[in-house]
């Protein structure tokens, strides 16, 4: 797989990013950068903007972006093998086809590490909590047999240990099995219950984890040679056969709203795994079905991630529809409360996704004031303009106009007008006021301006919060020396999203070591520290409640001290002393 990794690099190389993009869209020289309008949504500003040396693009309108082949996977609407092809034979590169030796060898691992995960689960006693867990939900060993269910040992190197006798640790990394962080590689699952992710003919090739406390709550595989979040979708290999059948899917959130709904016989159910819906899993879908209902518990249904993967679906072709589950409801607990047949009468009452969005915007705005209704048209723009099929969109302007009690051609035209975002400027900004912690540090990184080992030795990936781990997984891998081009390729669409969003926004740093140290003693130290506190003020607490007025006296010692060295941190991340510049 290193081979192909060279090729995809090589093909970055010698194609221009620029030139790929200019065949669709016009651009203009704007700085360091290039800019147009959006192909991807209604853009006026213009709001899309192309690095040649960075080798990104991203739209500061609707989000999108990535790398050439994301562009090009994105516009043509092709797989990514497709739109490698297509750019290899421009740069004049022959694709060597992965050895099937070690794909093979790859498959080999994944299905044993599913037998030990399960081999835990029947067998081993910390598996205990596991088992009760899953006995509780009503799934018997049975069902762990038939989905292949598992559980990760709470230890931070059961799998390492056993496994790294007959693979490298390079491939039980590269499997997302191990993961790096503070300078040690450790088990990315532990103390979970582990739902295996099949491919279409039904073999293993990543895990979903759910935890019992830690968060969060689900971890997935990360992107690897077998696996991507955004192509696939979990259930499919049991679901195949009753797509066809029907024609229509029921696509669902969680590992568990797929394993009931199969067990109770609704067997053309599939997850997608969280509910920011890919473009390459609405062309999967579309390559069995023609409909898909969309079964998301209704606070998740009406989330701009949810509603985004609506009008992709919607956009390639399919006929999309929305379940309205009752309040609080997602199709597991409903089934386990109200029985199969409640379930499938709800599931065969959904409408179509445009007129439940209507219905939400009653809900939740107050349209009988003038302010509900400017905020609900607000909202509805980018939902309006996101859909490509023009009967639709006039339907949608002749409910909407129906719905607030305003002229249609009014109605039209405010739907129609440029939306309120961030445009990006020709003046770099400093950091963007929304900015936290992670984005600074994460920014730096990809703008090659902070060094990954000096972050490294600090904090690991689990330091920071679930939808930004895969860019930092993927500095770990793609570091020394840094190649942002190489750490794209690590990257699951909605990361690469992410990542080319934080390597192009137009902000600058007065001072990037500072900048980059505040928010490393925010992200690392000071939580380390309050967390210790918490602890001393435990153990004191028992120390006291036991008579030990030794020890009690001791920790009060340690506890000011560590105090004492929280203030100075913060007093360092806002020190008083005029800044330096270097501009
Ligand atoms: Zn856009």
């Amino acid at each position: 797989m290193e081979d192909n990794r060279a090729d995809v690099q090589t093909i970055k190389e010698r194609v221009d990013i620029v030139s790929v993009i200019s065949r669709y869209l016009s651009l203009t020289k704007s700085g360091a950068n290039y800019k147009g309008h959006c192909p991807f949504h209604k853009d006026d500003t213009p709001s899309f903007t192309v690095s040649s040396e960075k080798g990104l693009w991203h739209c500061f309108g609707c989000g999108e972006g990535g790398d050439v082949f994301a562009f090009l996977m994105k516009i043509e609407r092709i797989s990514f093998p497709e739109a490698a092809e297509r750019l290899a034979a421009e740069a004049g590169v022959s694709l060597k086809r992965r050895g099937d030796g070690e794909r093979e060898r790859l498959h080999t691992l994944s299905a044993e590490v599913m037998a030990y995960f399960s081999e835990n689960l029947t067998n081993a006693t910390a598996g205990e909590k596991a088992r009760e867990y899953l006995l509780h939900r009503g799934y018997g060993e049975e069902t762990w047999e038939r989905f292949g269910l598992g559980y990760a040992l709470p230890e931070w190197d059961d799998l390492k240990k056993r496994f790294s006798k007959r693979y490298e640790i390079k491939t039980l990394t590269d499997l997302g099995l191990l993961v790096k962080g503070k300078g040690r590689v450790y088990d990315r699952f532990r103390d979970r219950v582990l739902f295996p992710i099949f491919d279409l003919s039904g073999r293993p090739i990543a895990f979903g984890g759910r935890s019992f406390q830690e968060e969060p709550k689900y971890l997935n595989s990360p992107k690897t040679v077998l696996f991507d979040k955004g192509r696939h979708l979990y259930g499919l290999s049991w679901a195949r056969e009753a797509l066809t059948a029907k024609h229509s899917a029921i696509l669902v959130e969680g590992y568990t709203d797929v394993l009931s709904l199969h067990l109770a016989g609704i067997t053309h159910a599939v997850g997608s795994m969280g509910t920011a819906l890919t473009q390459g899993q609405a062309n999967l879908l579309s390559r069995f079905v023609n409909n898909v209902v969309i079964a998301y518990d209704r606070d998740a249904a009406g989330g701009t991630a949810s509603l985004r993967g609506m009008r992709i679906l919607r956009n390639s072709g399919l006929d999309v529809r929305v379940a309205r589950l009752p309040e609080g409801d997602d199709p597991d607990s409903l089934l386990r409360r109200d029985g199969p047949e409640r379930t499938l009468e709800i599931l065969e009452a959904a409408i179509p996704f445009h007129l439940s969005y209507i219905e939400s915007l009653k809900e939740r705005y107050n349209l009988s004031t003038l302010a509900g209704k400017e905020r609900a048209l607000a909202e509805a723009r980018p939902f309006y303009q996101g859909i490509s099929s023009l009967p639709l969109k006039e339907e949608i302007v002749g409910l909407l106009a129906e719905l607030l009690d305003l002229p249609l051609e009014g109605v039209r035209e405010d739907l129609g007008k440029r939306q309120q975002h961030w445009r990006p400027t020709e003046e770099p900004r400093e950091i963007e006021h929304s900015w936290g912690k992670e984005e600074v540090i994460l920014s730096l990184l990809l703008r090659g301006e902070a060094d990954f080992r000096e972050v490294a030795t600090l904090a690991s990936p689990e330091d920071f919060s679930q939808h930004y781990r895969p860019i930092v997984e993927a500095l770990a891998t793609a570091n020394d020396p840094f190649n942002l081009s190489l750490l794209m390729q690590h990257l699951d669409e909605e990361s690469a999203r992410r990542a080319s969003y934080l390597a192009l926004a137009p902000v600058r740093f007065n001072d990037t070591g500072k900048a980059l140290q505040d928010a490393l003693i925010k992200l690392v130290k000071l939580p380390a520290i309050d967390k210790e506190l918490v602890r001393l003020r435990e153990e004191t607490k028992r120390c006291d409640k036991e008579g030990n007025l030794g020890q009690v006296d001791e920790l009060q010692r340690t506890y000011s001290a560590l105090v004492a060295k929280r203030t100075a941190l913060v007093a360092q991340k806002h020190p008083r002393r005029g800044r330096d510049d270097k501009g």
